[in-house]
């Protein structure tokens, strides 16, 4: 399994490093586990709208992942199906998914116009 301390993939102002695409996306997922994670207290775990992306037997694992918050303050990412531990991260605490998604704004500050 996987450890990950996400600022290894960030900036140091904890923005993806989004001109490096292969590391965008692994931090991409790793942002999602944070986000979904995150909140949990210790020992609880919730589903996951991210997909497996395991492919047993070359065939496309079925399977959402799951993400439990450890003993440690960490979060672990595994999916039910195949039984794998996917990653485990650390050091998370600080990154700005922590505290799950964001609030939401009105449509001025943020969305499409509304006409
Ligand atoms: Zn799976």
């Amino acid at each position: 399994m996987l450890t990950v301390d996400p600022w290894h993939w960030l900036t140091e102002d904890g923005h993806f490093l989004v001109d490096k695409p292969l590391l965008y996306r692994r931090m991409l997922r790793i942002a999602r586990f944070i986000e979904y994670g995150g909140e949990l207290q210790k020992h609880e775990t919730r589903e996951t709208l991210v997909e497996c992306r395991r492919r047993p037997k070359g065939k496309p694992c079925s399977g959402l992942m799951w993400v439990v918050k450890t003993a440690d303050d960490g979060i672990l990412a595994h999916c039910m199906v195949c039984k794998t531990e996917e990653v485990f991260i650390h050091n998370w605490q600080k990154t700005e998914w922590a505290e799950g998604m964001m609030e939401p704004v009105p449509v001025e500050m943020g969305g499409p116009a509304v006409h």
